[in-house]
């Protein structure tokens, strides 16, 4: 690897040499070997890092969206290490599923017929599709046509799925005659999918779950549920706007229910599947199944995520998610007020300010719904706020934060563990190094 690098950096100093942008006095062997240590720093130096997220976002896709439990990585530590049990069924020395224990724990917690898991939750919709309605017709509201980030375009991924959509209603209003009069011979299916990212607000309606339910099983369909970020929990107990939970959608009648691991449940990166057992054992025949099984890691991790939610307040106090949603607004300040006095004691000349602003869930969960938190904001007479954000990205701890009207802001909310003595370093070294120039 070590002669590969060198022998690039011969090259990249060879053309160099010949469009004339080597300069020349300078010495050959000592720029070759420059180049070189800097690239085997580059490829030796860690990617999947850990950062500090002061941006405030809590599920943020650019920062791997749900922080794992300490408590999941521990057990997850000890297991990945050696050999672990997948896929043996103890009493016979056969195969079983490999998700067979996720399933168990998930028709404890939602009270579903069976489950399955698949790699995430654009891949379970489009497998739940193509097991239960390719070549049929699947009737879908015009406003819940969605795109959600990293190009899960609902529209398109039917089209792969091999079902055929019939979309009804308009943008802002469905109505259950809307659905009634695009049944034909050839529907298999209605699919709600939750809009996730987006609200329509003003003058909208869409059916109930319930409604679609009945309507569905009255003339023989069946009826998907795209959940999205798949709470178990019930948040509007703590204030947030109401939000369908899987445990609903199940209640309701859907007879097939999916959604993300790694949103509000706050786990591993997943599709969960949730269904009648004789839908979900056909799901599990069909060939895309295998080839979006998820992979050992997923299902360890997703098994200790779910086993806290047995216990409903041992989720709340250690899924790192659900503990940054119900942060106190009191304690969020408090490290706000606590950030400020330290930086500002150590870098006079930088403007540092509390103001009140929003946290986010992020990843289209819970979408509208701002978080109320305290902002630090932070400028400096020596440079701008793109160049001290961009600073913060850089510092060995990569710390990210938004900007607003020249200003850095920090949210304190999404902050976890040792992130605050860290934060605190490099904003006071980032704001020293402007002055420095
Ligand atoms: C997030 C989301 C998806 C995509 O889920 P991934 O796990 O990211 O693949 C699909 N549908 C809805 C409604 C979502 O919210």
């Amino acid at each position: 690897m070590r002669t590969r690098l060198v022998r690039e950096a011969i090259e990249t100093i060879r053309r160099q040499v010949r469009d004339g942008t080597f300069s020349a006095d300078a010495d050959v062997a000592e720029a070759v070997r420059s180049l070189a240590e800097q690239r085997l720093a580059e490829v030796t130096s860690v990617f999947y890092r850990r950062v500090v997220n002061a941006a405030g976002i809590i599920l943020h896709t650019g920062l791997g969206r749900a922080p794992l439990a300490g408590r999941v990585l521990a057990q997850i530590a000890d297991q990945m290490g050696g050999y672990t049990l997948l896929q043996v069924d103890l009493d016979q020395a056969q195969r079983s599923p490999r998700d067979g224990r996720i399933e168990q724990l998930l028709i404890l917690l939602t009270g579903a017929e069976a489950a399955a898991v698949v790699n995430n939750n654009a891949a379970a919709t489009a497998l739940v599709l193509n097991a239960l309605a390719a070549g049929k017709e699947v009737i879908v509201s015009r406003g819940q046509l969605v795109e959600i980030g990293g190009a899960f375009r609902l529209p398109e991924v039917m089209a792969f799925s091999g079902a055929k959509l019939v979309e009804v209603g308009t943008t802002n209003k469905t109505h259950l005659r809307d659905y009634e009069n695009a049944i034909t011979e050839n529907t298999a299916a209605i699919l709600r999918v939750h809009p996730s990212n987006y609200k329509i607000q003003g003058f909208t309606s869409e059916v109930p779950l319930p409604e679609l339910v009945t309507l569905a099983h009255a003339n023989g369909l069946l009826l998907f549920d795209d959940v999205g970020a798949g709470s178990l929990i019930d948040f509007s107990r703590f204030g947030f706007d109401k939000e369908p939970t899987l445990i609903e959608s199940v209640a309701a009648g859907a007879d097939v229910v999916t959604a993300s691991g790694d949103k509000l449940i706050g786990a591993s990166q997943a599709g969960l599947i949730l269904g009648r057992a004789a839908l979900i054992q056909k799901i599990r025949k069909n060939q895309f199944a295998r080839i979006v099984r998820a992979g050992k890691l997923t299902l360890a991790a997703l098994e200790a995520t779910l086993t806290l939610f047995l216990d409903e307040a041992a989720a709340l106090e250690h899924v790192p998610t659900l503990r940054l949603m119900l942060r106190p607004a009191e304690q969020i300040a408090r490290q706000a007020e606590r950030i400020c006095q330290t930086v500002q004691s150590a870098c006079p000349d930088a403007t540092i300010t509390l103001q009140a602003g929003w946290s986010q869930i992020g990843s289209g969960s819970l979408p509208g719904q701002n978080l109320p938190t305290t902002l630090v904001a932070v400028s400096s007479p020596h440079q701008s706020a793109a160049a001290l954000a961009n600073r913060l990205r850089h510092c060995p701890t990569w710390v990210f934060t938004r900007i607003a009207d020249e200003r850095v802001l920090i949210d304190p909310r999404t902050l976890l563990d040792d992130d605050e003595v860290i934060l605190t370093q490099a904003l006071i070294q980032v704001l020293k190094a402007g002055v420095s120039q």
